[in-house]
């Protein structure tokens, strides 16, 4: 798909960022291009249209600049993962690893019914850990996670950086 240059040429790296050492693939240059945040949004939109997907969930913070975008597009309602203590209602909560340490995302009880089809978004996979939780919240809630969608997938899981990565219960599709 010849957007794809275009988003891939958006993506800033920043190395040393947060911490010496770390990589950090910056998608706010992206953001400041409307033509090409909509390529973007569009390519989620194109997949998802007509799937009978009820839900989006984005993943703080950077799953909410995507999400909604994609949500409204395909008639679909946006749930926030948000990370703990930030909800004020009833929450499911997962906790998962990070490379040091752990985090924790939460949902709010009732944001979806069971059998209800979601989409999760983020703008990055690394290793898979915040998807992953991501995906047992919901189907805590009884929803089917149909698919999880990033704007990048990092090279150590041998996709090409940059390209748009989806990937379903642990099989990559790329478009
Ligand atoms: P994972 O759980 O797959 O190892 O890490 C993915 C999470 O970390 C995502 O929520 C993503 O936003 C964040 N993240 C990790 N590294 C980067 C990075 O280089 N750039 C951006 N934008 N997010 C990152």
């Amino acid at each position: 798909d010849p957007r794809l240059q275009g988003i891939s040429d958006a993506i800033r790296v920043v190395p040393h960022f947060p911490k010496p050492g770390i990589m950090f693939n910056d998608i706010t240059p992206l953001l400041l291009r409307p033509g090409v945040f909509k390529d973007a949004v569009d390519m989620f939109v194109e997949r998802y249209r007509g799937m009978g997907i009820a839900a989006v969930a984005g993943i703080e913070a950077r799953g909410f600049i995507f999400g909604p975008a994609i949500a409204l597009a395909i008639g679909a309602k946006f749930i926030p993962l948000r990370k703990p203590k930030k909800l004020p209602g009833d929450v499911f909560s997962e906790s998962y690893a990070l490379e040091y340490g752990t985090d924790c995302l939460e949902m709010h009880v009732g944001a979806i019914e069971p059998g209800e089809r979601a989409v999760v978004v983020d703008d990055l996979v690394a290793t898979g850990g915040t998807l992953s939780a991501a995906i047992k919240l919901l189907e805590r809630a009884g929803a089917d996670v149909v698919e999880c969608a990033c704007v990048i997938g990092l090279p150590k899981f041998k996709v090409p950086l940059f390209f748009f990565f989806f990937f379903c219960r642990g099989q990559p599709i790329y478009s």
